[in-house]
């Protein structure tokens, strides 16, 4: 039978001793080098506030060569253009700048009308339609929004893959927030049928880099909303709708930025 000498078993305990202190050094040091960096909690914060939008790009469709639909007497064009300057009068009544992608009967392209947009840069942008169908029953008014943003320009996605923007990326909240307040504001201001709001990737909503919303304010093939439509002081009432949606918008992002209004985590 072997018998270890005293003096061998102590060294032995003592380089288990050095081996135990050395792994819970490596451990401490381990566990300091996997643990996630402290700035990642700061990610957990609300964004930094930014101040609303002070722009509104009002966007009456077709113009020009373009007439839109026309129905029952009633020419798109010229039904937008004038919706489009009693959004911009209320607006500016409340001290908003408005942009207009066209102040007359003149024919912008789709592509120039999201530049203008583009080119403002805290703005959101409201595009004026009126609709048709095969249907002569189908009636009310819907607002569209593009659920997801067109890419960013070819140049910075070619080489930058994580920046291209496929229909992965989250739905475009901003865009579907004001699209409902718009409509429900219409509708509240118009007892137009409700039609709700919808996603849909209009070129011209989904090439504009902001809160971008389509209305189609009503049916040239219906008879009552035809009626409607033919009536200014009815315009009036849309327009004052649009402009109201707008407005409540701008507050819900307003009350966002008061200081009580953020949910900061408490740790
Ligand atoms: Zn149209």
């Amino acid at each position: 039978m072997f018998r270890r000498n005293p003096r061998a078993r102590t060294s032995e305990r003592s380089l288990l001793a050095w081996l135990g202190l050395l792994l819970m050094a490596v451990s401490f040091i381990w566990l300091q080098l996997t643990a996630p960096p402290r700035s990642l909690t700061r990610l957990e914060l609300p964004p930094p506030p930014t101040a609303p939008f002070a722009v509104v790009v009002i966007d009456p469709g077709h113009g020009g060569q373009d007439s839109g639909t026309t129905k029952s007497g009633l020419v798109e064009k010229e039904l937008t253009l004038d919706v489009a300057h009693r959004i911009e009068r209320h607006l500016q009544d409340r001290g908003l700048v408005t942009v207009m992608t066209r102040a007359n009967d003149t024919y912008v392209s789709l592509a120039d009308r999201a530049t203008i947009a583009n080119s403002q840069s805290e703005s959101v942008f409201v595009s004026i339609h009126f609709d048709e169908a095969g249907r002569s029953a189908a009636t009310g008014i819907e607002t569209y929004y593009a659920a997801h943003p067109v890419s960013l320009p070819e140049r910075i996605a070619s080489w930058l893959p994580f920046l291209q923007r496929t229909s992965s990326e989250p739905p475009n909240i901003e865009s579907q927030s004001l699209a409902t307040f718009i409509q429900e504001s219409l509708v509240a201001n118009t007892q137009a049928t409700n039609r709700g709001t919808r996603p849909q990737q209009f070129f011209v909503i989904a090439n504009v880099h902001h809160p971008a919303v389509l209305v189609e304010g009503g049916f040239l093939t219906n008879k009552d909303d035809a009626v409607k439509l033919a009536n200014a002081e009815y315009r009036e009432q849309m327009a004052a709708g649009i402009a109201q949606g707008i407005l409540q918008y701008r507050d819900t992002l307003l009350d966002k930025h008061t200081p009580l209004a953020v949910d900061l985590p408490s740790r």
